[in-house]
């Protein structure tokens, strides 16, 4: 399947507010009910609507890209914590959360930007957890979290257990010592509810326990995470190349740059979906971080022959609607976790232990088996 169809009603709503959900003067509280009441969160939840396919969730979150940045994320928050959910040992807390998330009655947030560097050795983890009558106590932090509605979130985060393992939790929006700052002042996306956390002796029964080994499990929910990324890029690169191909003439000098820009992003498609549903990004991570990296590379490109296509008329203020926000939009697919510098510099680390295990089978020279080494996972 190339694409999920949004109903019309969906889609005017998202072109009639997708300004304002950029610049902030947009209720934020009403997207995640919106998308929620289109279905869209039940996409790729198996039992939970048609498709069980997260390849299906992944082109829903690029088609409200095509229309809105700030959305399709909140989308992405929001149905990354549901599949948090949907791999998570514990079913209790997944029977007792999904109905709200499904329907958008409650929203979910992910708070493992931090894990997922901790994940690649790039940084601790910034939540400490410590025993008090068996129960953990948590202190610490969570820079950037999106669509933290003031009405009420769960949000994910990866704590450093009392034991000096990981692990992973969700915590519930009035959980006393959890405190939420003002909404970030961002230059895009403004209303997708984008927060710092603080943590200060926050009481975690173990029923909000998502996963006692952070190391097994975030490798685990890794394709999902970054695949549903993939979206953001897919959606903002087709509605760029749409917007460059309706503005640019039949015998324009952008016809071979953009036949070339929309097969590029078609093969990427493809190949992500497929990839996605018959489970190789598990074993080889790698060729994930590539097609990422990939998609970022060509967002960037679709929005630059935008530019050239409507010229002059892009940069005065009203010619040429959408155009800006998708400028400024673009800025946001580089730097959201798994980062392309983190991801590019993830890829040169495992080639270059694939270049030791290369000299070594010439030598024969056995090498450590692959594992979890001390923080960090070496698959
Ligand atoms: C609008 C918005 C919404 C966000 N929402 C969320 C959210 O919902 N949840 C969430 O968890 N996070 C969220 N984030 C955070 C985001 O995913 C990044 O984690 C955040 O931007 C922090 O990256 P940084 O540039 O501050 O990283 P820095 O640590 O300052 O690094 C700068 C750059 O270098 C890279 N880098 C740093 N150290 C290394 C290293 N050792 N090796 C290789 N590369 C390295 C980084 O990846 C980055 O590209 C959001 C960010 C934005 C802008």
């Amino acid at each position: 399947m190339a694409h999920t169809r949004l109903s019309a009603t969906l889609s005017d709503w998202l072109d009639t507010h997708a300004e304002a959900i950029d610049a902030g003067t947009h209720d934020p509280s009403a997207i995640v009910p919106t998308l929620g009441a289109a279905g869209l969160f039940r996409l790729g939840v198996p039992g939970a609507g048609d498709s069980s396919r997260t390849g299906d969730a992944i082109l829903a979150i690029a088609e409200v890209a095509r229309h809105s940045l700030a959305a399709a994320f909140v989308y992405w928050s929001q149905r990354t914590f549901i599949e948090y959910l949907l791999q998570s040992p514990n079913a209790t807390l997944r029977e007792r959360l999904l109905p709200g998330l499904l329907t958008g009655a409650t929203a979910g947030a992910t708070g493992l930007s931090n894990a997922m560097k901790f994940l690649c050795g790039i940084e601790a983890l910034q939540i400490t957890a410590r025993e008090q009558d068996g129960r953990w106590r948590l202190d610490g932090r969570m820079p950037w979290v999106t669509n933290l509605r003031p009405q009420g979130f769960h949000v994910a985060g990866a704590v450093t257990t009392p034991r000096g393992g990981s692990a992973i939790v969700a915590l519930p929006h009035d959980a006393p010592g959890l405190s939420r700052s003002a909404d970030l002042d961002l230059i895009a996306l403004q209303s997708s509810n984008t927060a710092a956390l603080a943590l200060t002796d926050v009481d975690v029964p173990p029923e909000w326990l998502i996963h006692e080994n952070a190391a097994i499990y975030l490798p685990h929910v890794r394709p999902a995470f970054v695949g549903l990324q993939c979206g953001l890029a897919l959606g903002l690169a087709q509605r760029a190349l749409e917007e460059a191909q309706a503005s640019s003439g039949p015998r324009h000098a952008l016809q071979a740059p953009l036949a070339q820009a929309s097969h590029g992003l078609a093969t990427l498609r493809e190949q992500l979906i497929e990839g996605v549903h018959d489970g190789r990004y598990r074993t080889a991570p790698t060729a994930l971080f590539e097609l990422r990296i990939s998609l970022a590379e060509l967002a960037a490109q679709a929005v630059q022959l935008e530019l050239r296509a409507h010229g002059g008329a892009a940069y005065l203020n009203g010619k040429r609607p959408g155009f800006a926000r998708r400028w400024r939009e673009a800025a946001f697919v580089p730097i959201v976790t798994p980062s392309v510098v983190q991801l590019q510099t993830e890829i040169a680390k495992r080639r270059a232990v694939d270049g030791v295990d290369a000299a070594c089978a010439r030598r024969a020279v056995p090498r450590a088996k692959p594992g979890v080494r001390g923080t960090k996972v070496v698959q």
